[in-house]
């Protein structure tokens, strides 16, 4: 039954199977698993004395009168009906739905269900396009707790039933039909996981998915069904790694642990590493020594020392004999990284080469030279570096700044130079439950902490009768030595006409604001030496104000810059808002972030309210999944969130316990081998491409 055609199955019309088939439900088993996207709960049935005008109300009674008045030449079709119960008659009326009188009929007992009014004049209680049903053994429509599904979400908010192909109510009735079927759902996963955690049968949710008795059992089917989709995403990405694991085992990249030379490289520095920094060099340098390559994501708020735990990894990879590469978004934090590798490997007589675009010609060739002869041992530059006609000696480590920015092609790109051990660095705080989710063939490290000392950046909402108050404070500030950044709001880097915008802003504020003071443009457009010669010039203190776009986002550092001007501030995301803020504060001076809101409306106060009072990266981002949603706050497409139906990003314990039974099953069984139901479902899963 489950493989059966709904064609063969359902007696219906084209265009409802062309619409269906739109949605992918071709089979009883798609049709099967097209879930309900929420519920209304109509179990409660009043009496006809006890109805609520203006409300839901759900009513049991007789049909004492019917009458029907069928549309001809073009009029529309009537059909009046008078209900009864013990304590009072209620009208019904309809228009346009002819079929009405073949489904019910004077003497029948009915549920209706509707927003009912008062006829002004007769004070008669009338339900308009009621949901009508003839009682029956089990209701479909009313008296129940009743499946609203995704196609038909809008026209359940009106009352005349026209619109989509498929009607709420053909849906249900049609669902309702073929759901003696989903007793064949097999069960796919494993016995002892179901036992385990207590997960209601897979053919049963289904069934109670649609059709729930009552709110616990709803819970409990949804719950399963949520399970289900975390699971086999989760099982799809181990089994991935696992798989990677055995293949590249073959290019022998273990780099034998020495603790006794990470201690010397810690030695040097002038700080003591943070516990968490020493939790993740922990785990990378062991991770490193396994016969297979590392595929790990570094995750840490600006400021929090991700690049000294990146340049010890390449320290030891070096040491032992590798090649290593950084490869950062943009060429100006390519340069950044250079000069924080090349100070940090000074002690220890390594010098890496910088290779970014601007580097041209002899010199180019050269640095490739000795890259490719294995002279060279540490390379940083852009991603672009891996198109490069590189050839690497012996590349060991892979270090990917930013990773979000890091394209599928890349990746393969660095199989090519022999599957080197790859550590990704981001900025962006995913929580950890959602991470294991989101990147789950990666293994995570996280810096948690900020290394002490730092100070506290005060963050103000500023209202717009207070800018000329805040130029004001931002000239002193200046007179005082200081440097700031004005960030415009440029969603998208290649739009013209925001840029527009942003040009102007910036030659009105050089004019007619701070026509005393040295600023400098900054934005995606510019050439890669332009750009770079404002930067630097921005560090040097030679320009005193930075009007940016979002490029300026991640990375660059200016220990002199105390103020974060950002306009229009509710257009990013909190994440983002955060990156920009972790631009201040990293001298000794106090900073200041301040956001102008363009749209104060409620939300967006509420948005930035969290910013004004959370430092923490990682909590802001909690936040804002719990505001705005994981498809708002990452950008389905971008980041290849994957399609979850039953599922929330934001349910860590049902993540966490899904991931659990992943583990444990990958642990015992790598290839599936005794799963071949399991490994269906995977496949299945990857037809739904995750692009991360
Ligand atoms: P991230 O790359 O995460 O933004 P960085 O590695 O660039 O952070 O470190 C930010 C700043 O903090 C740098 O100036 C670095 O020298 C300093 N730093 C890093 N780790 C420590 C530590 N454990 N104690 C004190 N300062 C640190
Ligand atoms: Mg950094």
């Amino acid at each position: 039954m489950l493989k059966k055609l709904l064609k063969e199955v359902l007696r219906t019309t084209k265009p409802r199977l062309k619409r269906l088939e739109e949605l992918g439900i071709r089979t009883v088993e798609d049709f099967l698993l097209f879930f309900p996207r929420r519920y209304t709960d109509q179990r409660e049935v009043v009496r006809i004395i006890d109805v609520k005008i203006g409300e839901v109300n759900t009513v049991r009674g007789t049909i004492i009168s019917f009458f029907h008045r069928g549309g001809w030449k073009g009029k529309m079709s009537i059909t009046n009906a008078l209900i009864k119960d013990k304590t009072g008659t209620v009208k019904a009326v309809w228009f346009n739905q002819p079929f009405l009188k073949q489904k019910i009929a004077k003497g029948m007992e009915v549920m209706l269900c509707g927003k009912p009014s008062l006829e002004p004049r007769s004070a008669n209680i009338v339900f308009k396009s009621p949901e009508v049903e003839a009682i029956k053994e089990q209701q479909i429509h009313t008296a129940r707790i009743v499946p609203i599904y995704p196609e038909t979400e809008l026209d359940e908010q009106r009352s005349d039933q026209k619109k989509s192909k498929l009607s709420a109510k053909w849906l249900r009735e049609k669902l309702f039909q073929i759901m003696p079927a989903a007793k064949e759902l097999e069960e796919f996963l494993p016995e002892d996981i179901v036992k385990k955690y207590e997960l209601m049968p897979f053919g049963k949710a289904v069934a109670t998915a649609h059709f729930p008795e009552d709110e616990a059992k709803l819970e409990t089917a949804k719950h399963r069904l949520a399970f289900n989709e975390l699971f086999i995403l989760q099982l799809a990405a181990l089994q991935r790694k696992a798989i990677w694991r055995q293949i590249a085992r073959e290019q022998r990249k273990a780099v034998a642990t020495n603790w006794d030379s990470i201690k010397a490289f810690t030695e040097k520095l002038p700080w003591a590493l943070t516990k968490a920094q020493k939790q993740s060099v922990y785990e990378i340098i062991t991770d490193m020594a396994q016969p297979y390559p590392m595929s790990r994501l570094l995750e840490g708020d600006t400021g929090s020392g991700k690049t000294v735990v990146a340049t010890l990894a390449i320290y030891h990879a070096v040491t032992s004999g590798f090649q290593a590469c950084l490869l950062a978004p943009t060429e100006i934090l390519a340069r950044q990284h250079f000069n924080t590798v090349s100070r940090l490997l000074e002690p220890f007589g390594i010098v890496p080469q910088l290779l970014v675009g601007s580097i041209k010609g002899k010199e180019k060739d050269m640095i490739r030279a000795l890259v490719n002869s294995g002279q060279c041992r540490i390379v940083v530059g852009t991603h672009a570096l891996l198109s490069e006609h590189i050839s690497f000696e012996k590349l060991g480590l892979a270090v990917v700044d930013e990773q979000h920015r890091f394209g599928v092609k890349q990746r393969e790109k660095l199989k090519t130079f022999g599957s080197p051990h790859v550590l990704h660095m981001t900025a962006t705080p995913i929580p950890r439950t959602l991470a294991l989710v989101l990147y789950g063939d990666q293994d995570l490290s996280i810096l948690d902490e900020l290394p002490p000392g730092r100070q506290k950046i005060v963050t103000r909402l500023v209202p717009e009768e207070k800018r000329d108050d805040a130029y004001g404070w931002i000239h002193e500030q200046i007179a005082l030595g200081r440097q700031a950044f004005i960030i415009f709001p440029l969603i998208h880097e290649s739009d013209t006409l925001e840029l527009k915008a942003a040009t102007k802003e910036y030659e009105h504020l050089s004019k007619d604001i701070f026509p005393d003071v040295k600023l400098g443009l900054l934005h995606g457009k510019l050439a890669a030496d332009e750009k770079e010669s404002t930067m630097s010039r921005f560090s040097k203190g030679e320009i005193q104000i930075l009007v940016s776009t979002s490029v300026v986002e991640v990375g660059v550092d200016v220990p002199n810059a105390t103020i974060m001007m950002i306009e229009g501030a509710e257009r990013f995301g909190l994440a983002q808002l955060h990156q920009f803020r972790g631009r201040v504060g990293r001298g000794s001076e106090q900073s200041f972030c301040l956001l102008f809101p363009t749209t104060p409306s409620p939300e967006n106060l509420k948005r930035l309210g969290a910013l004004v009072n959370h430092d923490s990266g990682f909590k802001l981002a909690e936040i804002d999944l719990q505001i705005r949603g994981p498809g708002q706050v990452f950008g389905t497409a971008q980041s290849g969130l994957p399609d979850l139906r039953m599922a929330n990003l934001s349910d860590s314990l049902t993540i966490k316990k899904s991931r659990e039974a992943v583990e444990v099953l990958i642990a015992e069984d790598p290839m599936l081998k005794k799963y071949p139901l399991l490994l269906e479902k995977i496949a299945e899963q990857e037809n739904i491409a995750i692009d991360y």
